[in-house]
């Protein structure tokens, strides 16, 4: 079984939705196709959210017949048979006055997580009735059916996978299963989510639950590069990375594939494929657990990082100071991605700024803390590159003209983290794919 999960911008047109039917009936191997909702319907059903949540009703109105309006013409160019394009209307129609009732109901979280489920309900049932008229034979499953979050938030992959098995044991005689992606139920039986991104996640829980053969991400650029193609003009596809070099390069900043995604692929072996829709012959990038060669292959960067230095005499020579610099960050759920230290003094990077005022009010009890925001995280990503030869050389001559305020080295082989401000960072990615990959 092969799981193929495709992004909003692979959903978000008609067009768009013939070529991944075309993808997903290319061969007989039995599919789980795993769907985001339209690209922007996430954001403008965040924004409906935000609107209610401040008791702007009018506001939240005006958002969702917006939205409502964009499908209504998807759907006139989606479907062509008089049937089809029905019952479509009346899937719209469905979500929409669902919406329309939430308008009248107070705000809760819970209530934010049902309207943020309805772009991947959508999106896939469009795509169902579309698969339908093409007379192409499938099974719609229902992902808030299967896919189960525990009271952390984490996924139940023991629960995912015992749900799932007995839903595909219904349909014994199907091969092509649509689902979506991103929404799941939490302990309380809710409708929840994944977080933004996270039908790379749902795609990468449902292929270790089912075993699958791969787990396909196409999106619309040609795999992982090796540099950001936002930021530099000419970057290259890297053909292989290791689940390890691909968990790096992911958290550090490519945006292609959602971090947590590796883990569930890594941990029951599933082969990692990023596929573009927009060029379904191109190689990509294929993440399994051989890394395939040796040294740097990508350079990735993570924004809005804030860099917290706490400064003690009374570090010197004590010991059990570091755990309970870390207990702060840790009440407060905020995890620290670079840390620094010396004898008198520790720097520590988190992404995450909500509850900056209250760790920097507990951490001043330790000593002096002085904080940076606005800095960059510049990461080397490769495999056994900490033991390749003069990269750390390559690196600091590359970058000189470059101030570095932070420098993690040895935390893992794979990795080379340069923490710096953030208006340095495009300078730093052009000067590094010149020094790292000779390309301008
Ligand atoms: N639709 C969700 C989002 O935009 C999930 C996803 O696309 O992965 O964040
Ligand atoms: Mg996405």
């Amino acid at each position: 079984m092969r799981v193929m999960k495709f992004g909003g911008t692979s959903v978000g047109k008609p067009e768009r939705m013939y070529s991944i039917a075309n993808l997903i009936t290319s061969d007989d191997e039995s599919k789980i196709v795993v769907l985001s909702a339209l690209s922007g319907t996430t954001n403008s059903l965040t924004e409906i959210s935000a609107s209610l949540s401040k008791g702007d009703r009018a506001g939240a109105k005006k958002q969702i017949d917006a939205l409502e309006l964009h499908y209504q013409n998807f759907i006139i160019n989606l479907v062509k048979s008089e049937e089809a394009y029905n019952k479509a209307k009346a899937i719209v129609a469905e979500h929409f006055e669902f919406l329309n009732i939430i308008l009248k109901i107070s705000y809760s979280d819970a209530l934010n997580k049902d309207i943020l489920a309805q772009g991947e309900l959508l999106s896939s049932k469009l795509f169902s009735i579309y698969l339908h008229e093409q007379n192409i034979a499938h099974e719609w499953l229902p992902a808030l059916d299967f896919m189960a979050i525990d009271a952390l938030e984490e996924p139940q992959i023991g629960a995912i996978k015992v749900k799932l098995a007995q839903l595909l044991q219904r349909y014994k005689n199907k091969t092509l299963f649509v689902t979506q992606g991103y929404i799941c139920r939490n302990a309380k039986g809710e409708v929840d989510n994944l977080k933004r991104g996270g039908s790379d996640y749902s795609a990468s829980l449902i292929a270790a639950a089912v075993d699958a053969s791969v787990c396909e991400i196409w999106t619309d650029i040609d795999g992982m590069h090796n540099n950001d193609p936002r930021v530099v003009s000419n970057t290259k596809p890297v053909e292989q990375l290791s689940f390890e070099e691909a968990a790096e390069l992911a958290y550090f900043g490519a945006k292609i594939l959602h971090p947590a995604s590796i883990w569930p692929a890594q941990t029951y072996n599933i082969p990692v494929k990023l596929l573009n829709t927009l060029q379904p012959d191109a190689k990509g990038t294929l993440i399994i657990g051989d890394a395939g060669s040796v040294g740097v292959k990508a350079v990735a960067a993570k924004d809005n990082i804030t860099a917290i230095k706490i400064k003690s005499s009374r570090m010197l020579l004590a010991y059990g100071f570091m755990r309970k610099i870390f207990e702060v960050f840790e009440k407060y759920r905020t995890s620290i991605d670079m840390i620094t230290t010396s004898e008198v003094a520790v720097s520590v990077t988190i992404d995450n700024d909500t509850y900056l005022k209250k760790i920097i009010k507990e951490l001043e009890v330790f000593g002096t803390v002085e904080t940076d925001n606005n800095q960059t995280i510049v990461s080397i990503v490769g495999n056994e590159i900490t033991a390749t030869e003069d990269v750390m050389k390559k690196i600091f001559q590359t970058i000189s003209p470059i101030p570095v305020r932070m420098v993690s080295y040895g935390g893992s082989r794979h990795n080379i983290s340069l923490l710096i401000s953030g208006e340095d960072k495009e300078k730093a990615l052009q000067l590094l794919n010149k020094g790292l990959f000779d390309m301008e």
